[in-house]
């Protein structure tokens, strides 16, 4: 059976960036620039001051008192020549009149009578904001591949450019289903459960950047799925079904997906949990069958959805930093040794490294451990057991992308 790292390797390679377009600014925040950014012109675009002061000629200011021959606020588009010994009012951001070669902080300076009486001598430069010292014109201001925080943003507005090209963000259709399901806001009649699953997929959707577009629950009948399916390809740009992906009477998501063509890149993985998992090709579309189990089904996100969807968004990196920890107390492998085993566990520095305690009960159902944990230790196939002190692999959940 496929392997972990080849299952990764087979959904980064059978999904590729989207398209690019061109995304106004209000709504590009945390996305990866697709091209490098050029400023064609100079921030600030004018040399102007850099206080409220008076700006004026240092060989004049040796006289000791000037006369205040203007003012120049924010703003104001012809600004006359500094008129020879003489000081002028400006404010900050206003520009520095031709001729002025220091601004005075009004704090510095006495004003009585339409005179100046100035402290300290200035010293040339001081509180003038030269054309172009923030971000000269012409050149390249950061390369593509970016990941355009708010000061990227506000670079960008600065220059001029109220769009940017970017990756659009996927729309992440999240199909869950199961007759078993109600609402998190309904009552559980008998033998029903509230769908999580909804909401932390969605969650995980919209935590990588994408658009989760909760579907309408589907019931375990072989034409709902079928219907929601074609609907949900024919909307969004990556589908994620939820539950029935597995070997039960009412698991309906195969056989649909069979129905209707789609091209299986794979079905089942030799992991625990999430060994269910399936990727299936639907009009050229990404389609993840997802076990419904509440953990797997976040853990299958964590490990394949996640980093797909940062290659649809054109992000260089994929994946959360790997760390090497020591097991706090031993684990035992039960079951098959041949699978990858990911392992709630919650991560602390000690006194030597990282050290991992597992968060709690690791059964596919239970949510409240994957809630406590700060990482997963992925236990690839082979050991049956690790001494308390033997070393695992961390994936840190809580960590940004570094690889
Ligand atoms: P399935 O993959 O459909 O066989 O479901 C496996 C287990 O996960 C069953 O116990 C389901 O009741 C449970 N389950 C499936 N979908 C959800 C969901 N959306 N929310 C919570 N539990 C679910
Ligand atoms: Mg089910």
């Amino acid at each position: 059976m496929l392997g972990y790292l080849e299952a990764l390797d087979l959904v980064l390679d059978r999904i590729g960036p989207l398209p690019t377009c061109r995304m106004p600014l209000a709504g590009a925040l945390g996305l990866a620039a697709a091209e490098p950014v050029i400023a064609t012109e100079p921030v600030p675009p004018f040399t102007n001051s850099a206080m409220d002061g008076f700006a004026l000629r240092v060989r004049d200011a040796a006289q000791g008192r000037l006369p205040v021959s203007g003012l120049i606020p924010a703003g104001m588009a012809l600004v006359p020549p500094l008129a020879p010994g003489t000081a002028v009012r400006i404010m900050t951001g206003a520009p520095v009149p031709e001729g002025a070669d220091t601004i005075v902080p009004i704090e510095l300076v006495r004003v009585e009578d339409g005179w100046i009486s100035l402290g300290a001598a200035p010293r040339a430069g001081v509180n003038i904001r030269l054309a172009g010292e923030d971000i000269p014109g012409g050149g390249q201001v950061f390369p593509a591949g970016t990941v355009l925080r708010p000061a990227e943003l506000g670079v960008l507005a600065a220059i001029g450019c109220p769009e940017v090209l970017v990756r659009p963000r996927p729309r992440v259709a999240v199909l869950t289903t199961g007759d078993e399901l109600v609402d998190a806001g309904a009552r559980p009649g008998p033998g029903q459960i509230r769908d999580a699953n909804i909401v932390s997929l969605c969650a995980q959707a919209q935590a990588a950047g994408a658009v989760p577009v909760p579907w309408p629950r589907v019931p375990d009948r072989r034409e709902a799925v079928a219907d929601a399916l074609r609907r949900a390809v024919a909307d969004a740009d990556v589908v994620l079904t939820n539950g029935g992906i597995s070997v039960g009477d009412y698991d309906y998501i195969k056989a649909v997906l069979v129905d209707q063509g789609a091209v299986q890149v794979f079905w089942r993985v030799a992991q625990k949990p999430g060994g269910p998992l399936g990727l299936w090709l639907l009009d050229g579309k990404p389609v993840f069958g997802i076990p419904g189990n509440p953990v797997a089904a976040m853990l299958m996100f964590e490990a394949y959805v996640r980093p797909a969807l940062r290659r649809m968004m054109g992000y260089p990196l994929l994946h959360r930093p790997v760390r090497s920890a020591r097991l706090e107390a031993p684990w035992k492998r039960s079951g098959d040794p041949g699978r990858t085993e990911f392992l709630r566990v919650v991560a602390r520095e000690g006194a030597e490294g990282l050290v991992a305690a597992l968060a709690g009960p690791q059964g596919s159902g239970v949510l409240s451990s994957l809630m406590r944990a700060n990482a997963l230790a992925v236990i690839p196939p082979g050991p049956a057991a690790i001494p308390a002190g033997g070393e695992v692999r961390l994936h840190l959940l809580d960590a940004p992308e570094d690889h």
